[in-house]
């Protein structure tokens, strides 16, 4: 018999563990003529003891089994003794185990009179027990124990190597640090119900995080993986059930809606995540911090799960550059976008260094006299198929690309050069030359060195430069901002603050940067006259803060006459905008500068 079992059990693995162990239970009733079987496994993490396999099957098992899952704290006598059992243990009805037949008997319907408990004990430990009955009461011999020892000792080896399989299958398809699925997995589940006609649409959700990169650099790594297990639990506690749900490293999380979904049940799920993820309170995380979901609806068989991934890759991408919802589903303007993200990304480099950039230039006045007193340099992108983009086309890549850096030094030589053109064509010219910065060059260590290099370069006066940075960038990183813009001030270069009105905590820090001027932001300018209060009241109090702190104040995206009567009247004296004129290429410009003055 033992030889039969170990044969039985040598070829076994975690796939054919539970039929084998049920065969085995099966001949074991046969030839020792027993009534029933079972073979029970202890699960040390949760301290249960978990029902493994059985013969014969019961006929009527309740729901929920109370044989399944057995906790040892609090149970019944003989389920408890069996947790640390060291050699065979026989019981009969009479030796106070009532409650054990009752519970027996709620889960099945049978219970035996004489029943046998056989350890598994693997290096001293007890991690499981075979257990044999009979229903009307039965002798064991001493041979028949040895028998059971030597099989309970094969049945260990073998849990023992089906458990190592188990995690190393475990580990193969989960990720280390949440638990969570791995890539494998998730595209080994989506190629399942994407290759399956019947499963219905399949919604994935890609997760994209702003936090981990800002918490790895200030709180180090350990807050940054603490942040991933945080994510993960919410995840979890959120959605776990109704999606399969995979980190893929850093802070990448897919997530794919069990059932059929649609563009309205994916947007539903994905607007839930976000809600559960924007409560999460943690030390270091910034409460203002933005999370997004781009969404894929895939149809099975007309995509392939990689195919899928990537549509809801992009979404969220999209999302993140374009910076309006935090949800975004797949549709054939992301492909488009992403199309042309790519097509900037491989071609933005030869762009640069082959002059396809060019500059336009958008003078800037001084509305009680009209004259000009400065050019803002606007970049744009001569491309040979999709004609001249405009810098909302490509500088959202060239900021995620690294090739902010290149670009902003392009920009910052060209623009030095055009101004000392003009000033060689217009002797005694008085005019400041306005350069966007990226965040990206703000915090390049080398920056202020780079800017006086090209003054010099040119010749060009330190105070005839006006950097423009954007608020979104000095919030970012406001130590570094901070020093590069004392070096700025230091060499005499002139810094505004851009699209001043539309971030949120600077104006706390204003007063620790060395700035000079402010830029309203074109979205509180445009409209003037017209119904918006708001407007006129963030207008005001932009000027009013200027004046005590001494900026200068300009007003952006001037397009009618009575948002230049608001603004004089409101004391902004300087405006650029449409009304003036549109940004022009430098010849052009140079024409407007021979006027001196514009009329409006
Ligand atoms: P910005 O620095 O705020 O530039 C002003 C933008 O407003 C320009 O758009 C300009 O054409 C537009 N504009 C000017 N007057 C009006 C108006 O009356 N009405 C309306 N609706 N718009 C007006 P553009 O050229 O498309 O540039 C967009 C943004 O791209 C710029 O905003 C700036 O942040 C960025 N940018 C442009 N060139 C560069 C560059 O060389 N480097 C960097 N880092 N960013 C740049
Ligand atoms: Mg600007
Ligand atoms: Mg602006």
């Amino acid at each position: 018999m033992v030889t039969d079992v170990a044969t039985e059990l040598m070829g076994v693995d975690a796939t054919t563990a539970h039929a084998t162990y049920v065969s085995v239970l099966r001949d074991l009733v046969n030839s020792f003529e027993l009534d029933i079987a079972f073979l029970r496994h202890t699960d040390f993490e949760a301290s249960t003891t978990v029902l493994t396999a059985e013969w014969p099957p019961r006929p009527d098992v309740a729901d929920p089994d109370p044989l399944s899952v057995v906790a040892f704290a609090g149970a019944e006598p003989v389920f408890a003794s069996t947790e640390n059992l060291d050699d065979i243990r026989v019981i009969q009805a009479g030796d106070g185990i009532e409650e054990y037949r009752t519970l027996v008997e709620s889960a099945s319907g049978f219970v035996a009179e004489t029943m046998a408990a056989v350890p598994l004990i693997d290096d001293g430990t007890t991690v499981g027990v075979l257990g044999f009955g009979n229903l009307s009461g039965r002798e064991w011999t001493e041979d028949e124990f040895n028998a059971l020892r030597a099989i309970a000792a094969l049945m260990t080896q073998v849990h023992a190597r089906v458990a190592a399989e188990n995690r190393f299958r475990h580990a193969a398809s989960h990720d280390e640090l949440t638990g969570l699925f791995n890539r494998r997995a998730l595209l080994q589940h989506l190629h399942a119900r994407l290759d399956d006609p019947s499963s219905g649409p399949v919604a994935v959700l890609s997760l994209d995080l702003d936090q981990l990169k800002t918490m790895n650099d200030f709180l180090g790594h350990l807050a940054g993986d603490e942040y991933i297990v945080a994510i993960a639990d919410v995840l979890r506690a959120e959605i776990e059930s109704d999606a399969f749900i995979a980190r893929l490293g850093g802070d990448e999380f897919v997530l794919v809606l069990r059932g059929p979904a649609n563009a309205y049940t994916a947007d539903l799920a994905a607007h839930a995540v976000l809600q559960a993820i924007w409560r999460l309170q943690m030390p270091g995380i910034d409460r203002h911090r933005r999370s997004r979901i781009g969404i894929a609806v895939a149809h099975p068989g007309q995509i392939s799960a990689e195919a899928a991934l990537r549509r809801a890759d992009q979404a969220a991408l999209i999302a993140k550059a374009n910076g309006g919802r935090n949800i975004a589903q797949f549709t054939q303007a992301v492909q488009h976008q992403s199309e042309l993200r790519s097509d900037v990304e491989v071609h933005l480099r030869s762009a640069i260094e082959s002059d396809a950039l060019v500059l336009h230039f958008q003078p800037e006045l001084d509305l009680t006299t009209g004259r000009i007193t400065a050019f803002e340099a606007l970049v744009r992108w001569q491309h040979p198929i999709r004609g001249l983009l405009p810098p909302s086309a490509f500088i959202p890549v060239a900021e995620a690309t690294n090739l902010a850096g290149e670009m902003g030094a392009w920009v910052l030589d060209r623009a030095c050069r055009t101004l000392a053109e003009w000033q060689a064509a217009i002797p005694g010219l008085d005019l400041s030359m306005r350069v966007n910065v990226s965040p990206a060059q703000l915090v390049a260590p080398d920056f202020v060195r780079n800017v006086g290099a090209v003054l010099t370069r040119y010749r060009i006066a330190a105070a005839s430069l006006c950097l423009e940075i954007t608020e979104v960038a000095v919030v970012k990183d406001l130590e570094r901002t901070r020093r590069t813009l004392l070096g700025l001030r230091r060499a005499g270069v002139h810094v505004a603050i851009d699209d001043f009105g539309t971030g949120y905590s600077s104006l706390s820090h204003l007063k620790e940067l060395p700035v000079d001027a402010l830029k309203i932001d074109r979205a509180f300018v445009t409209n003037l006259g017209t119904a918006d209060h708001d407007d006129l009241a963030i207008i005001e109090s932009i000027v009013g803060l200027a004046t005590s702190f001494g900026l200068d104040v300009i007003a952006e995206g001037v397009e009618t006459r009575e948002a230049v009567d608001i603004l004089l009247a409101r004391g902004c004296t300087r405006a650029q905008g449409y009304l003036i004129s549109r940004p022009v290429p430098a010849e052009d410009a140079l024409e407007l500068l021979r006027d001196v003055t514009i009329d409006i």
